[in-house]
């Protein structure tokens, strides 16, 4: 097939600044040119490079209920979230066991194209169970979790049965978070990504009570990880000592092919140390509110230069995979902060973009339009005269089109 030429009222690339009546030329699922100029299919309104979700877990789509309810704090969520995803058996990371109690191959395919029909063309998708590893036309990087091991069962058969399921897939790895972990899991997972050239992502600082448990051990995380009979080093030694983005580092997982999720209750101390280390952190300010929880410190992140990407989680605890809710959502933060930036609709809609396209390690391929980029991008109804602003304040569900290596998957 030949060259295609796409238009639109206004065209960002993300390489640049706005192109009033811009075209993207694509050929063979790739970028060959932009440029200005009504092309053979025209659009009305905004055309911007995909949207990058840089946190989500798909499988839990069918999981909804969870993320319509109120929560006091995470813990609480947590309690709520393990009940279900267990259906009120006994709870067990064993997948074996608790294989069959969801649709997760139908929940990350209604998930993967609730996340296309809003212009994201691509995510970082944390897999927990294999039957939700999918093919569809959503991009990006699907991460194995692990959770729930000590140091003793990842080494007796959790190792090896990771590995099998891992097999020769094209995913990243994921280890859950801190309080989920043993000492040893979480430092071997950094050197089997390392190993595998693959990347990293962890959940940190989603809890209140997440500094006060790596530091010393102890607090209500403390309590719900000895609930779960976990016997972790951490629980046995009284702590680390560190803060939680120290106590990371300390165990080799920090790094630019490593991110995280949340960010929420991050001291200055880990945001400099995140800086140092070039970890990208995923915020996913409305999920944090499902939980009861504070948003991110979003206005210090940006004074400070801390790299940034948008994520919606799940819908086990977000009201919907439509990342530009996340992206309004922060901007209402940052202004609340007392962030003054006149460009931070661009910032927020770069985070949404390119910020994810770094934290994924697929800069230049995605989340830009540019020769030879991916031809992912998506048509947004919204005022073309303030494009960045538009789509920050009302971007969500205004998506009409999306395409995909070139392909229109799907308009309205
Ligand atoms: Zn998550």
């Amino acid at each position: 097939m030949g060259p295609v030429v796409h238009s639109a009222t206004v065209v960002l690339t993300m390489d640049g600044p706005p192109i009033p009546g811009g075209n993207v030329t694509v050929e063979d699922g790739r970028v060959v040119a932009i440029g200005a100029g009504r092309g053979e299919v025209h659009w009305d309104g905004v055309l911007v490079a995909g949207l990058v979700n840089a946190h989500t877990h798909l499988q839990y789509t069918c999981m909804a209920e969870v993320g319509q309810r109120v929560y006091d704090s995470f813990e609480h969520w947590s309690e709520v979230f393990n009940r279900a995803y267990f259906k009120g058996g006994e709870g067990t990371w064993d997948p074996a066991e608790r294989a069959g109690a969801w649709d997760w191959r139908a929940g990350a395919l209604d998930g993967a194209w609730q996340c296309l029909r809003s212009g994201t063309t691509s995510a970082a998708d944390i897999v927990t169970d294999p039957e939700a590893f999918v093919d569809t036309p959503l991009g990006g990087l699907p991460y194995l979790e692990i959770i729930g091991d000590t140091d003793a069962s990842w080494i007796a058969d959790g190792r090896e049965r990771f590995l099998a399921t891992l097999g020769g897939r094209n995913a990243g790895i994921s280890p859950h978070s801190p309080y989920t972990l043993d000492t040893g899991v979480l430092a071997d997972s950094a050197v089997l990504a390392r190993e595998r050239g693959t990347r990293l992502h962890i959940h940190l600082a989603e809890s209140a009570h997440e500094r006060e448990y790596t530091i010393s051990g102890t607090g209500p995380l403390a309590e719900l990880v000895s609930a779960w009979c976990a016997p972790f080093a951490l629980l046995r030694d009284g702590g680390s000592g560190l803060a939680p983005a120290a106590y990371l580092d300390s165990l080799g997982l920090l790094g630019p092919d490593c991110h995280l999720a949340h960010g929420i209750y991050l001291g200055a101390d880990d945001r400099a140390l995140l800086r140092e280390r070039g970890t990208t952190i995923a915020l996913c300010p409305r999920s944090n509110r499902v939980l009861g929880l504070d948003g991110p410190d979003v206005a210090a992140l940006l004074a400070e230069g801390n790299p940034i990407a948008v994520g919606t989680d799940s819908l086990s605890s977000s009201p919907s995979l439509d990342l530009l809710a996340d992206v309004a959502a922060l901007k209402e933060l940052a202004v609340r902060q007392g962030h003054r930036d006149p460009d931070l609709d661009r910032v927020l809609i770069e985070a949404a973009t390119l910020g994810g396209a770094r934290a994924l390690g697929m800069e230049g391929e995605i989340g830009v339009l540019r020769p030879g980029a991916r031809a992912d991008f998506a048509l947004f109804d919204v005022d073309p005269r303030e494009p960045y602003r538009s789509l920050a304040e009302n971007g969500a569900g205004r998506c009409v089109a999306t395409v995909v290596g070139g392909k229109i998957i799907w308009a309205l």
